[in-house]
């Protein structure tokens, strides 16, 4: 079996002093892929560069934080990246207004500005989304019929919302959220009716540690995704196997496509 990891924040500081042994433990659990999530411009720069010197992938976008905090040229930034060939999607973009730390009013121009990106250049989209369900679905059917497609990063909803993305298209991102027998209540029963299609798998590392696990992880690592994946086989009744063999395909389906005009 072999994993894709398509949320890793390679370029979080906690990964910092340990970056190598920290991909070695990855590629010992043959997680083998890793698509390195792009938060901001500077950030995004960092993950390709990440991206380039391990032979992995990534994102460049703007998450919804720091949208009050862009520059009048971050497209143009972001077109420039995504012109990499390590670079597989936009993103992560979207609306956050659990906490608001940008205006809603900047989140929606900011994610519009990258949707419209995405459909220029015709790259997928790694969605982020929190507590704005109804403005993030009606903007993406807006944009639907334009995009070369994407993926619901860290899925948290329930059962319609979910069915909402799938409507659209879209994969579904599932993260170490889904191990929270507390706050996962209904992402726990909605991905019953996930069809293997349509899955991906993500660690968010270093956040959303399986908390099933003992001892407790105190880090999250991409080596820690296989038991992500244990739990959704056990809440599914789908073989292990065919959870590896789906996502990885779905993963490398959406992010694995050679870019035709690439340059180093
Ligand atoms: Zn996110």
């Amino acid at each position: 079996m072999t994993w894709f990891d398509i949320g890793v924040n390679l370029t979080n500081k906690r990964f910092s002093a340990d970056l190598d042994q920290v991909l070695t433990r990855a590629r010992q659990n043959k997680v083998c892929q890793m698509l390195i999530t792009g938060t901001d411009v500077q950030e995004s720069h960092s993950a390709w560069q990440l991206a380039k010197q391990h032979q992995l992938f990534s994102t460049a976008g703007v998450h919804p934080h720091y949208a009050g905090s862009v520059q009048p040229d971050f497209v143009d930034k972001l077109r420039q990246l995504a012109k990499k060939p390590q670079v597989r999607a936009i993103g992560e973009c979207g609306l956050d207004f659990n906490r608001n730390f940008s205006t809603r009013e900047d989140q929606l121009r900011v994610f519009e500005q990258q949707l419209e990106l995405a459909v220029e250049l015709q790259k997928p989209v790694f969605l982020h989304e929190r507590d704005a369900f109804n403005e993030q679905i009606a903007i993406l059917k807006r944009f639907r019929p334009h995009l070369a497609g994407g993926v619901a990063h860290c899925f948290t909803g329930n059962r319609e919302q979910m069915e909402a993305y799938l409507d659209l298209g879209l994969y579904i991102g599932i993260t170490g959220w889904l191990c929270d027998e507390r706050r996962a209540t209904e992402l726990r029963q909605a991905v019953a009716h996930l069809p293997p299609a349509r899955m991906m798998l993500e660690t968010d590392a270093p956040y959303l540690a399986p908390r099933h696990v003992r001892p407790r992880i105190e880090r999250c690592e991409p080596c820690h995704l296989p038991l992500i994946a244990e739990e959704l086989a056990s809440l599914t009744g789908i073989p292990l196997a065919q959870l590896a063999t789906s996502s990885f395909t779905n993963s490398q389906t959406l992010f694995g496509q050679e870019p035709h005009d690439g340059q180093s």
